[in-house]
């Protein structure tokens, strides 16, 4: 079955506006900086197709529910469709395609010979067994295999799934194609074709990001406050690393809240989400009285007066209704879509430069892109040469952002965007609109 998102124009929707809405928005105001055909932009705001399925589980009592799982494939005029698989209550159509699309912009940001895709299954992750999550994984491949491969799409992990979650996907498609084909996903485990450094990739990339947006300020990241919101993988590796690099990192946060302290948090000290579920929380209630360590709120954290913000959580946290109330200077993207589009607006006004989540997360799929071309070529790389190649991609990105940046006056966000725009747009005008 083919769902249609049913995605509204309307500017006066009422906030939190759908990935797809800011999707959409963003790309309409970026289109207005480029040179680029309107029948182009049209072809971009809506996705090839978004397959619907339904998976059904057998449950530890025997019992059997059935989930609804998605792949959004927005565009591939520059390679295969590419990106994550999602498991969370709120996956749903209108979703995956909004983040199918920044796929398509982050990967042709990075210059990658990849488009987006995104995909899930609306289901509570916590509430399965690892078997009935290895159940549901190995259905949900079947059900997508016509989809997915490795020169058509490549699926890769998400909130709410791993490594392993990529490696069950990749042994229940390879089963039935009757050979191994381990780049039909990446994130991977290395022992069955992944990557080294696939992990910490989102993470460092953000790390680099916020460096490079530091000195471009004029300023000594060693004299910089920091604070991160979400301390999964991409939080925990961006503040390991700002903190390697000199910062201080003032605040994190999980879930259940997060940990102040003015003159540096040592972050290396506590365990990220997914080594420990809720260390922070843990680090939290374990603080002597007399620690000059304060507890905050999640939203107290995104209003702290530091250098640089790091969203690292989930989407649709800097809105219009706390926008106003951002101290830093700088904005840091870990996440995908953390900021709305009226608080990107609002941002702008105030002067706050905001890095985009399709720049700064990008380390993800510039790694997994590196696994696609071990996977194919049958050759693994070392941690030293995967390390180096995404600070090369990484820094060439900035450089092209930041042109953009300076010649025209533009946003990073808006400069992002003109440089994805215009990859996509010339792609699409030299292949032509076929019939
Ligand atoms: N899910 C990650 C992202 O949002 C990575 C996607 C990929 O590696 O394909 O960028």
């Amino acid at each position: 079955m083919t769902a249609q998102p049913s995605a509204t124009d309307d500017e006066s929707a009422a906030e939190p506006d759908s990935a797809l809405v800011t999707a959409r928005r963003q790309l309409e105001r970026a289109a207005t900086h480029v040179d680029v055909d309107p029948g182009v932009v049209e072809r971009l705001k809506h996705p090839t197709r978004v397959q619907q399925v339904s998976v059904p589980l057998e449950r530890e009592d025997g019992s059997v529910d059935v989930f609804t799982g998605y792949r959004a494939q927005h565009d591939d005029v520059r390679g295969p469709y590419k990106g994550g698989l999602r498991y969370h209550p709120e996956v749903n159509a209108e979703e995956c395609t909004g983040l199918s699309m920044w796929m398509t912009w982050k990967c042709a940001v990075m210059d990658l010979p990849f488009g987006g895709g995104k995909g899930g299954i609306a289901v509570d992750p916590k509430s399965l067994t690892e078997d009935e999550t290895e159940r549901l994984t190995r259905r949900f491949a079947e059900e997508l295999r016509d989809a997915v491969g490795p020169t058509k799409d490549v699926a890769a992990p998400d909130m709410g799934t791993d490594a392993q979650t990529m490696a069950w996907f990749m042994d229940a498609y390879s089963m039935q194609q009757g050979e191994t084909i381990p780049g039909v996903v990446t994130g991977k485990p290395p022992v069955i074709g992944g990557s080294y450094g696939r992990e910490e990739a989102p993470g460092r990339s953000t790390a680099i990001a916020a460096r490079e947006a530091v000195r471009y300020y004029g300023r000594e990241i060693s004299d910089t406050t920091i604070a991160v919101q979400g301390f999964g993988s991409v939080g925990a590796n961006a503040a390991r690393l700002l903190e390697e690099w000199g910062a201080t990192i003032v605040a994190v946060s999980d879930v259940n809240g997060g940990v102040y302290d003015p003159d540096g948090i040592d972050v290396s000290a506590i365990p990220s989400h997914d080594e420990e579920p809720e260390a922070v929380t843990r680090f939290a209630t374990e603080l002597d009285a007399g620690d000059d360590v304060s507890r905050l709120s999640n939203s107290e954290l995104l209003e702290l007066d530091v250098d640089v913000l790091v969203p690292a959580a989930v989407g649709n946290v800097i809105t219009a209704d706390n926008a106003d109330a951002i101290a830093a200077d700088i904005v840091v993207e870990g996440a995908n879509g953390p900021t709305t589009f009226a608080a990107d607006t609002i941002l702008e006004e105030r002067g706050v430069h905001v890095i985009p989540d399709i720049l700064a997360n990008a380390g993800g799929v510039t790694v997994s892109y590196f696994e696609w071309l071990q996977d194919i070529n049958r050759r693994q790389w070392s941690l030293e040469r995967v390390t180096e190649e995404l600070e090369d991609h990484m820094l060439e990105a900035w450089e092209d952002v930041r042109t953009e940046v300076d010649d025209k006056g533009l946003t990073w966000r808006d400069a992002a965007y003109v440089v994805a725009l215009s990859r996509i747009a010339e792609a699409k005008e030299t292949r032509g609109l076929w019939p």
